[in-house]
Order: structure tokens, then sequence, then C-alpha cells
């Protein structure tokens, strides 16, 4: 059974918000959204709908997890070519950061392609289960040390449909 923990309103009304700061942010200036594989899929399409500026979607694939554990180990199996990022502005957006593990790799890997700027996106934080010292600019909901499923988000592949965000009981 899920328990409804963010509902599918809540969380377009936010990304909506969101997706209006960033344009303030960032005017006409145009901005490369990385959408990492598969969780922030959702995320990165309602962001992007509503988004009034200049984008350009690019899809990086990670993973650390396996069920509901997460290996520590960050892999990555699909990578991006730096003529894409290189002096533009780059947003990554990430469906949750959990431990940091996999941001911090991220953030490295992006920086290293050298970029005009870089800010993290995030649609949910879990800033109590932190090992390493990283933070998203910007984040769309805290919650707490919870394992969630929906809006993108897996328990072992299943899940990822739930239109809005629930934790499995
Ligand atoms: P971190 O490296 O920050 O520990 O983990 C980040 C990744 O772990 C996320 O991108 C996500 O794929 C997965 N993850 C962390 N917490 C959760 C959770 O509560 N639910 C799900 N489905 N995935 C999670």
């Amino acid at each position: 059974m899920i328990k409804k923990l963010i509902s599918e309103k809540e969380i377009n009304t936010r990304i909506k918000e969101l997706s209006n700061e960033l344009y303030t942010e960032y005017g006409n200036e145009e901005v490369v959204f990385i959408c990492t594989l598969k969780g922030a899929v959702f995320f990165a399409c309602e962001l992007l709908k509503k988004y009034k500026g200049d984008a350009r979607l690019e899809f990086l694939r990670v993973s650390s997890y396996s069920g509901d554990k997460s290996s520590g180990k960050v892999e990555l199996n699909l990578s991006i070519s730096e003529k894409n990022i290189k002096d533009k502005h780059v947003i990554i957006l990430e469906d949750i950061v959990d431990t940091g593990h996999t941001l911090k790799f991220l953030k490295g890997y992006i920086s290293d392609m050298k970029p005009k700027s870089l800010k993290i996106v995030t649609l949910l934080d879990k800033k109590e289960r932190r090992e390493v010292d990283i933070e998203a600019d910007y984040s769309c909901f805290e919650i707490e040390d919870l394992f969630v499923v929906g809006y993108g988000l897996d328990y072992d592949q299943k899940y990822r449909n739930l239109p809005y965000i629930g934790v499995v009981k």
C-alpha cells in the first residue's frame, strides 16, 4: 500500500513557482537543463513545460540504488557531450538528494566541462540523510527520512507512474 505524502496538485504548483523563479534568474539567456534519468524525468517535463525562457534539454544516467538501499558507489551509465555544456548556463535536475554522493559526483562531472554557470535543482531533499557536504541551489520539497516513490521515483522500477509522491507501507 502507498500512503500519499505530496499530492500532484501541490507538486505542480510548486514546480510552476520554481520555473518562474528560474526564469527571473536567467531571463532570456539560454539554459541547458540536464535531466538525470530515470527518476527526474517527470519533474523535468513538468518544469520545462512551464519554463518561459530559452531552454535546452540533455539527459544523464547514473545509478547508486538497488531496491531501497544506496550502494554508495555512483556509476555513470549515460554520458553527455562537452560541447553541450562548455560556456553555457547549466542546471542539473535531480529527483531527490539523499546522502549527496550522486550530486557530488554529478557536480564534479559537469564542472569539469567548464559551464558558464552551474546550479542544482531538486524535486525532493532529505537533508538529514546527508553524508557529504553538498546542497542543492533550489529544492521543491524538503522531506524527512522516508523512502518515497511516485512522480518518477521507483522501488525496484515500480511506482514511477504514480502522479503523486508517496511512501510504501
Ligand atoms: P544519494 O546519492 O543522494 O544518496 O542518492 C540519490 C539517488 O538515490 C536519487 O537520485 C534516487 O535515485 C535515489 N534515492 C534516494 N532516496 C530515495 C527515495 O526515497 N526514493 C527513491 N525512489 N529513490 C531514492
